[in-house]
Parts: structure tokens; sequence; C-alpha cells
């Protein structure tokens, strides 16, 4: 995409290009990461800031995300709970290296961020994709439950949802962790429930994100500030594991190796030390929010079929061709870049990134116009 972008630019001008297949902040991190940045080089002994430190990072920097969570959620989690990250790629790894056996199978729900299958391949595992409920984008608990076996070890949510922009509510988390708990009796082994949360933040509307390990025990978390802050290529995030999951001491130690022998070591130190000091802080979300309600009006407008996200920073839209490339062909006619939703084991759809400026999205809208003037849509 990229690469097309660029070849695309060079023929058109950069601003005749409409890009909408990244899902890289455009929003800057707020201020407070600069003068973190400033002070901690200041005021914080170089040596300690660039140097080693335990694995699962500063006890200072996990005392703080802790006390956060705590605040924020109820929570009762200590440092001895957090493993600071390389962003949610590298706590993914972490924990699936850590759980997984040759031949288990990891659950998702369809349509899902792609790289999950290289994720649980790594570690020799299966993933297993229950199909979309493409009426509401929710998680097919029914499938779900059918779908799990003895060798089931783990089930990934993403919430709010990559590529969708869906959020699933507390009933909907309420009933994921009963048929858990369920199955989990059944086949004699607790079912890990990994909630892969880097757009926690990112919601619009009022709209509550439940916190998963308040519903279900054996809940790991996948945190980054890659979205929130607007930091994704400083690579920072967390794992939290708290003391009501299974043999939690064990895995944290388990975690902790993994994140060491998957060569990551530790997280970066700088933005630990950032993270400490901006621990609440998030970017200007409203700027999402703009670039949303303009983007989602318009193609209602022009005929398109989505529905509204209620978080994250995408639209899936059905696509009116039946095969989705051709509709991201089309689109690519007319200078606009769409992701097609078999990237994330949806086809039929594609997906729309408007973490990009309002006035590309402003550019674009002749463009989305025109398309569905081709498809009969206006
Ligand atoms: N999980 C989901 C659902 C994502 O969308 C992404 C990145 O886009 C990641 C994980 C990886 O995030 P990070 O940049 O923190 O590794």
């Amino acid at each position: 995409m990229a690469r097309q972008n660029s070849q695309m630019a060079a023929v058109y001008g950069k601003e005749n290009v409409y890009d909408f297949s990244l899902g890289n902040p455009n929003v800057p991190a707020p201020d407070c990461v600069k003068q973190a940045i400033l002070d901690i080089l200041n005021e914080e002994d170089p040596v300690m800031v660039h140097g080693y430190m335990p694995n699962a990072g500063y006890v200072d920097v996990r005392t703080a995300v802790a006390e956060s969570l705590n605040r924020r959620f109820g929570m009762d989690y200590g440092p001895e709970n957090i493993l600071m990250t390389v962003g949610a790629a590298s706590g993914l790894n972490d924990i699936l290296k850590a759980i997984l056996d040759p031949g288990d199978q990891v659950l998702t729900f369809a349509p899902f961020f792609v790289e999950y299958s290289s994720y649980v391949k790594n570690y020799d595992g299966e993933l297993v994709a229950v199909s979309p409920d493409t009426a509401t984008f929710q998680p097919n608990l029914r499938e779900l439950e059918e779908r799990i076996s003895e060798k089931t070890k783990a089930v990934i949510v993403n919430n709010p949802n990559n590529p969708t922009g869906v959020v699933y509510p507390e009933e909907t988390i309420r009933q994921m962790a009963d048929v858990l708990e369920k199955k989990s009796r059944e086949i004699g082994h607790p079912i890990m429930l990994i909630s892969d949360e880097p757009y926690r933040e990112l919601v619009y509307d009022g709209v509550q994100v439940p916190y998963i390990p308040k519903f279900y025990k054996d809940t790991v978390v996948v945190y980054s500030y890659s979205k929130s802050l607007s930091l994704p290529g400083e690579r920072i995030g967390y794992l939290a594991i708290s003391k009501d999951v299974a043999d939690w001491e064990e895995l944290m130690g388990a975690v902790t190796i993994a994140h060491r022998v998957l060569g990551s070591v530790n997280a970066p130190s700088l933005m630990q030390r950032v993270i400490m000091r901006c621990v609440d802080a998030t970017s200007d979300i409203s700027v999402y929010d703009r670039n949303r309600t303009l983007l989602y009006e318009s193609l209602k407008e022009y005929g398109f079929q989505c529905m509204k996200p209620e978080g994250a920073f995408y639209l899936f839209v059905k696509s009116p061709a039946e095969d989705e490339n051709e509709f991201c062909q089309v689109c690519k006619n007319h200078r606009i870049l769409v992701v097609p939703g078999s990237s994330f084991f949806c086809p039929g759809y594609v997906r729309i990134s408007y973490c990009v400026s309002h006035e590309q999205i402003e550019r674009a809208l002749p463009a989305f116009k025109a398309v569905a003037e081709e498809y009969h849509l206006i």
C-alpha cells in the first residue's frame, strides 16, 4: 500500500492521492510527551535512562501503570502484575510464547488484525477464526462455543475493534465470559482470554469499553500506547496479568522470560520513563471524531453501506461489488487507497482508515462520490 501510494504520488502529486490504508495516527503526540522527553534528558541520570534494566521494565514505571489501572478500573494490580512491552505486537508474542504448545488452538473473531495468524504460527499454534456476524459485527458467541475443543488454549478479543470500529458492550463481554467459564470446566483447563486493546481510549459519543478482567478472571490485557499517545514508532505498551489469573506468578515469570528470549529484552527505556510521566494522557481524540462524522455521513449520503464506528479510527464499508478487490481497484482508479476485507478474514468489505488529515477527507469526497456513481449507488 505504501509503495502504491508513493508510485501514484509521483504521477498525480501527493495531495491528489487519498491514502486511507494505514492505521498510523495523524494526530501528534500530546505536548506532555515532548516535555517529558526534555525533562527526562535534563533531570534523570543518563546512565540509567539509556541503560539495561529488569526485563519486565522499571519498577517505578510498572507501579505508575498499575496505579493508573487501579484508579480507572478498580483493579488491584501492583508492579509485579505488569510487564512493559515493545508495543502490542510484542505483548501478544510474549503471552503466546508463554502459553502455547505445538498444535494448540487460539480462537479469534473475524474480522481481525491479520498479524494474529503469524503470531500464533510463531509458536506452532493454529489460529481458528470464528466467522463474522456481518449484521452487527459483534462476536458470534454461539459459534465460539461450538469451536472450543480440548486444543483451545486462548481466545483473542480486540475491543474497540480493528477493522470494524465496533465496541463490544458489557453484556456481550458477560456472555462471552459465561461461554468461556462453561467450556473451561468442560475441557478441564482454563481458557485464557487475551484482550488486545490498543484502541481502548479511542471511543466516541461517551461509549464505555468494558474492562474485561472485571468479567473474566483468566484475562491477560495487552495494551499499546501506539494509538492513544500517537507513538507507534516508539514501540511501547504493557501486559497486565492480574492476581486472579490461574498461576499468575508463574505466568508473569514466563512472559518476562519470553520477552527476553524473543529478543525484545526490555521495552525502550526512554519511552518507559515518558509513560511514567504521561500515564493518563492521550492525544487529541476529537480530531478522529470530526473525521469520523464527515466521512461516515458523506459515504452514507453517497449510498455506501456501513455502520457508524464507535471506536478506533476505521470504517468498515460493504463493497458494492461482490469481489471487494474489484472495488479496491475502482477506488484506486479514483486515487483512493483502501484495504480489502479479505486481509481481515472478512471478504466483501473494505477498511477505510480515517486517521488522516481532515483536508484529505474533504479532498477525497468527490472521488468517493464518483465511485458511488460508477456503481449506481446515487
Ligand atoms: N492489535 C491491533 C488490533 C492493531 O490494530 C495493532 C496495530 O495496528 C496492533 C495490535 C499492534 O500494535 P503495536 O503498534 O502496538 O504493536
